[in-house]
């Protein structure tokens, strides 16, 4: 099979590579669709902490089952199947408490094993759902991220009707919580960035209301917009350190701040005094369960959640790196990148 292999920072090449054969209780996946994740943009670049190579990057991905290995029912070639990425040995204290994407034995497609830039991929069969015709393989290949963000806001205590909402950072991402934030009844939904563009696709998406962090200080104008008290709920999408002490500004006394974004720089400049004093509580948000991954379908199938207009771009597997660094680069009108197999 063609599969895109990283061999070095840098450094991926498009070549041949051995069929997958399923063992024992394994199906053997034709990818169709893969999303281009952060994650994946930070081990090419080497900025994510360990490093397999050479590895099949990719995870965030759907297809086709193509060949079933024994032991498995319930499964037959040609069923359509999103796949979660999460790794998981389903019996450490972790897993048998229901929290897999934080196994002790576990990883990530992509990372620890070989991932989807490829022509096909080897899932157990837990990993694999079934998706109906009307969720196309590209959509399907924001199961895990629209999973994720709505793990990430059913944790939050104060979001729900009447809440008030500020997401900083308008990538893919971003534009999932903001659409999730607007169905969970949040009366105010802020869309922050800094891209004309992305602000005027957040509001067609469900924000009431945008700033421009290119024309305006997002903290005088996050104040300006609840009077001066601050947002009950700050998404913290874009992982960088401004957009990170800014939350703990901007958010309200007793406040949450969802960390979503994730970036391999610390942050100078968050006082735990600012913490102290706001009683601020901050969420750390890893992957997906089982069961978030199986909820994305029911927000995907109806379009209650939209991922077709967040999706810009679309490039062959030969393409992989140019789609990477088209995702990194984020210049011109770049948000949703897909490789597809
Ligand atoms: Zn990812
Ligand atoms: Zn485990």
């Amino acid at each position: 099979m063609k599969a895109a292999v990283m061999h070095d920072v840098s450094n991926i090449v498009f070549e041949e590579m051995p069929m997958p054969s399923p063992s024992m209780g394994e199906l053997l996946v034709r990818v169709k669709s893969t999303r281009v994740c952060a994650t994946d943009v930070n081990m090419y670049r080497g900025r994510h902490p360990g490093s397999f190579l050479p590895r099949i990057l990719g995870h965030e991905c759907a297809g086709e089952v193509a060949e079933v290995g024994d032991g498995i029912s319930g499964f037959k070639p040609g069923d359509r199947v999103g796949i979660d990425p999460v790794i998981s040995c389903g019996k450490c204290y972790f897993c048998r408490m229901g929290k897999n994407n934080l196994c002790e034995n576990g990883g990530l497609m992509g990372r620890e094993a070989n991932g989807s830039f490829a022509e096909y991929t080897i899932v157990t069969p837990e990993r694999a759902v079934k998706i109906p015709e009307s969720i196309s393989f590209d959509v399907a290949s924001y199961m895990e991220a629209t999973g994720s963000v709505y793990r990430s806001l059913c944790m939050t205590r104060l979001l729900g009707p009447g809440a008030s909402v500020a997401v900083l950072g308008l990538g893919s991402i971003g534009m999932l919580q903001t659409q999730f934030a607007k169905i969970a009844g949040a009366n105010l939904v802020i869309g922050v960035s800094r891209s004309q563009w992305k602000l005027d696709l957040a509001l067609q998406l469900g924000a009431n209301v945008v700033v421009s962090a290119k024309e305006e200080d997002p903290v005088e104008a996050i104040m300006r917009l609840t009077c001066h008290r601050g947002v009950d709920v700050v998404i913290e999408a874009a992982g960088v350190p401004d957009t990170i002490r800014q939350s703990y500004e901007m958010v309200r006394s007793g406040g949450e701040i969802i960390q979503y974004g994730i970036g391999p720089t610390s942050v100078d400049g968050i006082n735990t005094f600012l913490q102290y004093y706001k009683e601020i509580t901050t969420y750390g948000v890893r992957a997906v369960t089982y069961n978030d991954f199986s909820s994305s379908v029911k927000f995907l199938e109806d379009q209650t959640i939209r991922i077709g207009p967040i999706i810009t771009h679309r490039l062959p597997l030969e393409q992989t790196a140019e789609g990477l660094e088209l995702s990194e680069r984020q210049s011109g009108k770049v948000l949703g990148v897909v490789i597809n197999s």
